[in-house]
């Protein structure tokens, strides 16, 4: 077995078909400044063209058995931004990221990227608000 250890080596399944590669802790040192950077990018990228689940908060509401109506009230504890409506256009200073039928629904704050859960019980809902941070690069 080769124990040099390599820069970078390319990973190939069984059928040769390209999967990636490998970088050397050595190498990912001096290339995590340049290549991390370009992760974040994609990070972002992908949450922002990334689709609201609105067919999950449908089925919730198709679901509804809290005591209380459905609303679409929505506040930051982190920035202040709060919307009446955050299925509305003018209403849209809020993303929603996830919602399950046992009550949670995800929003992100597009003011400040706060993550905002917006937790349902039988008789009451409450937010918790998650300030947003960053990806740390690992060490
Ligand atoms: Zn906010």
């Amino acid at each position: 077995m080769n124990t040099k250890t390599t820069p970078l080596t390319k990973l190939y399944d069984e059928k040769k078909q390209f999967l990636g590669v490998l970088l050397s802790p050595e190498f990912w040192e001096e290339a995590k400044s340049v290549i991390q950077p370009l992760l974040d990018k994609q990070d972002e990228a992908q949450e922002s063209e990334a689709p609201e689940p609105i067919g999950d908060w449908k089925m919730l509401l198709d679901y509804w058995d809290f005591q209380y109506p459905p609303d679409t009230r929505v506040e930051c504890e982190a920035c202040g931004n709060t919307t009446e409506d955050w299925t509305k256009p003018e209403g849209k200073t809020f993303r929603l990221k996830a919602a399950n039928l046992g009550g949670l629904v995800n929003f992100q704050c597009m003011n400040c990227r706060a993550r905002v859960i917006k937790r349902h019980f039988k008789d009451h809902y409450r937010f918790e608000c998650h300030p947003y941070a960053p990806a740390k690069v690992k060490p």
